[in-house]
């Protein structure tokens, strides 16, 4: 009888589900939005049953497709969207409210007043994570002092917190299995990476009683089985991490040193830091990357907030090009951009700088500056802003970037993922199965079902990549760097 892996791919838009055979192939998919609440400018919310009814049901939809009964699944492996906040009763599994979501600003204020009581470091000492309303842990406050009578109830123990691979594993085991998963806990703002413990100092900070709290577990791990009425039958429950933790998994990013870096409207760069959480420097966070076998690794992350979109902007602002995918055979249609910079700095700048009040620039035009040479500048803008990311997480841990690995719809570029390997000096993959994200979560899952026995099989499934070496000369590299660095320096002091 065939078997397979189960993701749950539980986004930000979209819930998806994609079956994963032994090979790291998906062999059956679906996936269906969901609604997207904005009460207010700048709140977002979800309706947690409304994820859970779209997940199952994407998930029926996949087996369907596969002609699979829950014999055919060998385990399920969840991953999501993270931060987002849901608070329900433990009795009848009612939320107590729609789940408030990791861009939902409403909490801002909370956390500015955080910053402002200096509790700065005691937060970064402990989660790894600057003060944000990002995270779940004003989220959560904000939940019980907003809900009429949600204080009383969660100091009688009534209610459960969790995010989002919480809330479904506790649906989908009827309310027996109350868990999270370390690299989804990192993000709350309340879990201590280092202990690997809700943080007592924090609850009593932010007074959150501990009762509401899921059980922090590894993120490859049997976590209990699906109730028999959701799928027909039991299927164990075995792996579950945040979106961009599981796709670090997903890339096979398993040794100290290596990264991914997912492109698209903007980037995600994660890089695997080994057993050791590193002190971030600014604009970075520490965060669990999995725990595995008795093991926990860590990454450092950071974000560029315009990549893609800077293609975008070339596309529908300066109208330049049609199609994104254009900006490839333009950018490779001249030799460099003659000198020209572009600094997309639309919304401030990003790690390493951090500079919110900066605005982009176009340096270094000339009489014979042109269309290809601007949507260059562009594209090279993403591989330099990639490349000072990596510097920082360097700086951070000590270690040089082994290999970075690509995803995302920009990663589809060839010219720019040889750009990136030049200017990074380091190779680039691009892996064949583009659902980094969904596999990740399938690798944790099978890893503890004994689908694939160990990283090292994984590792070999890996081998159909697309690889690009650096190939540009050290001198030529130093120039082009110092160039962005002198064009950043036109837009910011922050050098
Ligand atoms: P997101 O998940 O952030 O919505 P995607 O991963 O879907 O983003 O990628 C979309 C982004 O990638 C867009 O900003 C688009 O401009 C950019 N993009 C897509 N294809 C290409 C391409 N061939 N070359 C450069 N940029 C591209």
């Amino acid at each position: 009888m065939k078997q397979y892996i189960m993701a749950m791919d539980q986004g930000t838009t979209s819930c998806r589900c994609i079956l994963f055979d032994g090979r790291g192939e998906p062999v059956s998919s679906a996936s269906k939005e969901f609604r997207q609440i904005y009460p207010a400018p700048g709140w977002v919310e979800h309706d947690p049953t409304d994820i859970w009814s779209t997940q199952i049901g994407v998930a029926q939809e996949a087996m369907l497709k596969a002609r699979c009964t829950h014999r055919n699944i060998a385990a399920i492996g969840i991953t999501n969207q993270r931060e987002t906040t849901v608070l329900w009763d433990r009795h009848t599994g009612e939320p107590v409210c729609n789940a408030i979501v990791w861009q939902c600003r409403r909490t801002a204020d909370m956390a500015d007043e955080l910053i402002a009581r200096g509790l700065t470091e005691f937060f970064r000492e402990r989660t790894g994570l600057p003060v944000d309303a990002y995270f779940s842990a004003t989220k959560l406050r904000r939940m019980l002092d907003s809900v009429d009578g949600a204080r009383r109830r969660a100091e009688n123990g009534d209610l459960l917190f969790g995010t989002i691979e919480t809330w479904l594993i506790w649906k989908l085991t009827r309310g027996r299995v109350h868990v999270t998963d370390y690299s989804n806990a990192s993000r709350t703002m309340l879990f201590n990476i280092h202990s690997l413990r809700w943080d007592e100092d924090i609850l009593r900070e932010l007074d959150i009683p501990a009762s509401l709290l899921p059980e922090a577990v590894p993120s490859s791990a049997h976590y209990g089985d699906s109730d028999p009425d959701v799928f027909g039958g039991p299927i164990p429950i075995c792996g579950a991490a945040g979106d961009q933790q599981a796709a670090l998994f997903g890339h096979a990013c398993f040794a100290e040193g290596e990264a991914k870096n997912t492109y698209g409207t903007g980037c995600f760069l994660l890089m695997n830091t080994g057993e050791k959480p590193v002190r971030p420097g600014g604009g970075l966070l520490t965060t669990v990357a999995w725990g595995l076998r008795g093991r926990v690794v860590y990454a450092l992350e950071g974000s560029v907030f315009v990549a893609g979109a800077a293609i975008q902007w070339l596309r529908d602002e300066l109208r330049l090009i049609d199609t994104a995918a254009e900006s490839e055979r333009l950018a490779a249609s001249v030799e460099d951009t003659g000198g020209v910079y572009m600094v997309p700095a639309f919304v401030g700048l990003g790690a390493p700088y951090w500079d919110p009040h900066a605005r982009g620039a176009i340096t270094g035009l000339t009489r014979g500056t042109g269309r290809a040479h601007l949507v260059r500048a562009a594209l090279e803008s993403i591989a330099y802003s990639t490349a000072d990311l990596i510097a920082a997480m360097e700086k951070a841990c000590g270690a040089r970037l082994k290999a970075l690995r690509a995803d995302g719809g920009a990663s589809a570029n060839d010219f720019l993922m040889q750009f990136q390997a030049d200017i990074i000096g380091a190779r680039l993959m691009r892996p064949a199965c583009t659902e980094t994200t969904a596999l990740g979560a399938a690798y944790l899952a099978g890893l503890a079902a004994g689908y694939w026995a160990d990283e090292a099989e994984i590792r070999k499934l890996h081998g159909a990549s697309a690889a690009f070496e650096p190939r540009m000369p050290e001198a030529r590299r130093e120039d082009l760097l110092a160039g962005w660095r002198r064009a950043v320096r036109s837009v910011t002091r922050r050098v």
